[in-house]
Order: structure tokens, then sequence, then C-alpha cells
């Protein structure tokens, strides 16, 4: 075979490997997981964000360090957390915290305001007593749910934003901001992917997400979302770039008591765990935080109350209701058209 020929062979053998890497490079998508803060947390970037895949997973790791210190700030499960130590010492007397904690403890009773109460930080006594339900088996007394309920109440905590203090007026109050921390810490890795240059990815802190930017140059990030039921099936696709989607509801952590399932989510104006006609709420919003809130709240509110979101910018949100056993779907008015989806088969 003449030598130009082997040549032309030679650099055509090449320039498919190079094009083939390039394409399947374009189109890898690297992905990590880390447990904390009892789940899963996900994060996946397209591989050619980044000049070398050993940069790319330093990145990754620094976005998975930055959840794990919200983690041990934020956390009821860690003693040494600075919300542990303002439930052991805000009875009573201001403490000073820090300007991160108090900016998020301000933005989650500024939303206790905006959901008529439905998102309620304060609710601890009441997770704690469902939780010891769960436990030993025994359905709560009514003075017992009465007497946690008596500790809670948003305007029953004092934030002093001179001295960046809080204390709480009545005694054994408590509060959990597991409704909105996993949403933060999934909004603070995305902000460290992004101060890293890269500018696409998902964030998946158990269920409450972000996708920045795209999957690749012409394609969004296509998300499905869980069958409430089934935990095999998807039910609903939506494609989403540069927005949060985070979806709570009664079928991750929940417990029977007496044949009856109830959820993790308390209503705080009755005490009692949210009953089986909500089964989810999916909320999209520009960040993580909000999308976590709404998701809660209206998981308290149900349906008739999707109003809620109206006043919050560029929210939309999906109810799936049982209704004598058969699951229906309410969505909020921009829904259908903003994710073009015709028809939800639940
Ligand atoms: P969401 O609806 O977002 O939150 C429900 C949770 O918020 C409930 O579990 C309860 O804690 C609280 N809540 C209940 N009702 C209301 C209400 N009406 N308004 C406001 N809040 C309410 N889980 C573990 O098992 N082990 C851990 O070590 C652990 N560490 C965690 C550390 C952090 C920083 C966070 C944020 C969560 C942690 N969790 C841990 C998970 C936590 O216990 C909750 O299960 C989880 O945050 C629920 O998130 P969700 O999105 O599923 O439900
Ligand atoms: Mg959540």
């Amino acid at each position: 075979m003449k030598p130009s020929r082997i040549f032309f062979l030679f650099s055509m053998a090449t320039l498919i490997a190079l094009l083939l890497t390039h394409f399947g490079k374009e189109n890898r998508i690297v992905e990590k997981t880390s447990l904390s803060m009892g789940t899963i947390v996900q994060i996946k970037v397209p591989s050619d964000c980044c000049e070398s895949q050993k940069k790319l997973e330093e990145k990754i790791t620094h976005a998975f360090s930055e959840v794990r210190r919200v983690e041990n700030v934020f956390s009821v499960y860690r003693e040494n957390s600075e919300v542990s130590r303002i439930n052991r010492l805000a009875y009573g007397q201001p403490i000073r915290i820090s300007d991160e904690v108090f900016g998020l403890i301000e933005t989650a009773l500024e939303y206790s305001k905006r959901t008529d109460g439905a998102f309620d930080i304060t609710v601890k006594p009441l997770v704690d007593l469902w939780a010891s339900a769960k436990v030993s088996g025994m359905m709560p007394g009514e003075e017992e749910i009465k007497a946690a309920l008596a500790k809670t109440g948003p305007q029953n905590v004092i934030l002093d934003k001179a001295f960046k203090t809080i204390s709480f007026k009545k005694r054994g109050m408590s509060i959990d901001l597991g409704a909105i921390a996993k949403g933060y810490a999934t909004d603070r890795a995305i902000a460290m992917l992004k101060q890293e240059g890269i500018t696409a990815a998902i964030v998946n802190s158990g269920g409450d997400m972000y996708c920045l930017g795209m999957r690749s140059k012409k394609e969004p990030w296509t998300i499905g979302i869980q069958h409430p039921r089934d935990r095999e099936k998807t039910f609903l696709e939506l494609k989403l770039a540069d927005e949060a989607i985070d979806t709570s509801g009664d079928y991750e952590k929940f417990f029977v008591l007496n044949g009856k399932r109830y959820s993790h989510i308390i209503d705080p104006r009755t005490g009692y765990p949210v009953g089986d006609e909500v089964v989810s709420a999916t909320v999209t919003a520009g960040d993580s935080v909000t999308a976590d809130i709404y998701a809660t709240a209206l998981c308290v509110l149900g349906p008739k109350r999707l109003d809620i979101i109206k006043e919050a910018k560029g929210v939309e949100a999906m109810i799936v209701v049982n209704e004598d056993g058969v699951l229906k779907p309410y969505v909020s008015p921009g829904f259908k058209e903003r994710y073009s989806v015709s028809k939800i088969d639940l």
C-alpha cells in the first residue's frame, strides 16, 4: 500500500477517535454521591466542563465539603451544631449567633407569615413528640399534643438584628430547620461550583435539587419526578435550566400508627402530622431554599391554598392528593404551560 494511502487512513482514524472523544466527552456526565444530612447528596457535572477529570473531581469535592459545613452548622442531630446550641441556651436570654444562621432563621420566620403559619421552624417539640410516638407505637394523648403545641409559635422567637442575637420567649422551645436547610445546602453547593467556574451541574440533596445551566449546549436538564407510591416509577419529566425543584411528601419519611400512615410534616395549627390527603408537593423556584419552604407549606395547606405561591416570583407547584385512594394532581396556573405538560399520568 502506498505511504500516502497509509497516512490518509491513519489521519482519518485519528480524526474519528478525536471526534468520538469530544462528542462522547460532551455527553458524558460525571456523577458523585455523598451521605450527608441523613440522606444521599448527589452532584452531576458534564465532563466537558473542566480541563481534566482530576480538576473536575476536586471541584465536586469542594462542593460536598460545603454541604458538610452547612450540616455541621444547622443539624439538630449534632450536639455541637450552632442550632443545637441555640436550642439549649436561647430560652430567657439573647444569645449571639452567626450572620449565616441569623439570616436563614430570619427567612424562615418571614415565610411563616407568607404561608399563614404552615411553614414553621418552631415545630420541633411536636416533631420530637411524634418521633417518640413512632418509636413507642403509642399515639400521643391530647394533653401531650397541647403541651407541645404551647412551646411553638414563630412569634415566640425574638431576633435582634442590631446585635445578631436570638432568644425564645417560652421555656422548652426549640427550632428545627429540616425543611429549609437542605435547600440551603443545595444552594450553597451550587454557589461553590459556580465559584469554581462550573456553569452546568445538578445538586440533589435528598429531593431538594438545583439544576445549574444546561445538560448540554442544546438540551436543558431532564428531571423525573418519582411516583409517590411506586419508587421505581417516575410519573412526570420536566426540563429545567437554572432552576430549583424540591419535593416534599409522605413517602420518604413517614410512620404507621394503628394502621394509619403519618407524614413527618407537622400541621403547626393542630400539632398533628399532615394527614394522608396530601401525598406530595413539588415546587420549582429560582433557588432551592424557596422551593424547599413552599414544598413543605403546600403539604400542610393542600391544593385549596395553591394561591400562596402567587406572591413569590417564578414559583410553580404541583400537589398530588389522595382522593379516596385515587391520586390526583393539582397544578399552579403556570405549571403546565411553563413545562409544556399536556397530561400528568399518576
Ligand atoms: P421537608 O418537608 O423539606 O422537611 C420536613 C422536615 O422539617 C421534618 O422532618 C421536620 O424536621 C420539619 N418539619 C415538619 N413539619 C414542618 C413544618 N410544618 N414547617 C417546617 N418544618 C417542619 N435526618 C436523619 O435521619 N439524620 C441526620 O443526621 C440528619 N441530619 C440533618 C441535618 C441537616 C442540616 C438537615 C437540614 C436535615 C437533616 N436530616 C437528618 C433530615 C431531616 O431530619 C429531615 O428528614 C429532612 O430535612 C426532611 O427534608 P424533606 O425535604 O424530606 O422534607
Ligand atoms: Mg425539603
